[in-house]
């Protein structure tokens, strides 16, 4: 992935009533704006400003490139993974024979990711990751922090910093957290696999 921003598939809009047009506007356009500037002054003229923003997540130093870019990679993974809201809405096919294998149904590995993004103290993420044995896992990373940086496959993330449920939830973190499952495009999950 280049250091760029990534076109949104719906409209600003489009995640309504889960996340607000509002959000998107500071989250998506001006949050994530900030990284991807940020990455290309700190990277401007040096290797880094070649390299694809996965290879410096997964090799930079910690610092302010790792951070830039970890926030670039982590913000375009969860800007895509969404979809307009609805009911029923549920992963499929080898996804979810996975998560059925690794966490014994879909039910329970939302329970556990639920209590990873509300009790991840501070900033940072939950994530559903494929590890190096091929199994899925949920861990919390703080900050910029993404699966890439254990050699872990990233699938899945919440992004809990209070910028991303401030504006429509205020301090309620576990009920935006419940509501995100409505607008999770399950195939975008699936194709990382
Ligand atoms: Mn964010």
């Amino acid at each position: 992935m280049k250091n760029e921003m990534p076109k949104l598939p719906y409209p600003q809009n489009g995640l309504e009533p889960v996340i607000s047009a509002e959000t998107i506007e500071y989250h998506y356009g001006k949050h994530l704006q900030t990284y991807v500037t940020n990455l290309a002054n700190l990277t401007k003229g040096s290797a880094d400003e070649s390299k694809d923003v996965e290879e410096i997540v997964r090799t930079a130093p910690d610092g302010g490139i790792f951070n830039n870019a970890g926030q670039v990679l982590n913000h375009t993974l969860y800007f895509l993974q969404f979809t307009a809201p609805k009911a029923d809405n549920a992963p499929t096919g080898k996804l979810k024979e996975l998560i059925i294998r690794d966490f014994g149904s879909v039910e329970e590995m939302k329970t556990q990711f639920e209590n990873a993004a509300v009790t991840l103290f501070g900033s940072g993420w939950a994530w559903l990751s494929l590890n190096k044995d091929g199994k899925l896992q949920i861990t919390k990373e703080s900050n910029a922090g993404n699966p890439l940086r254990q050699g872990n496959k990233p699938l899945l993330c919440f992004d809990v910093w209070e910028h991303a449920y401030y504006i429509d939830y205020r301090n309620r973190r576990a009920e935006h957290v419940k509501k995100l499952w409505d607008i999770i495009d399950w195939n975008v999950i699936e194709q990382r696999l």
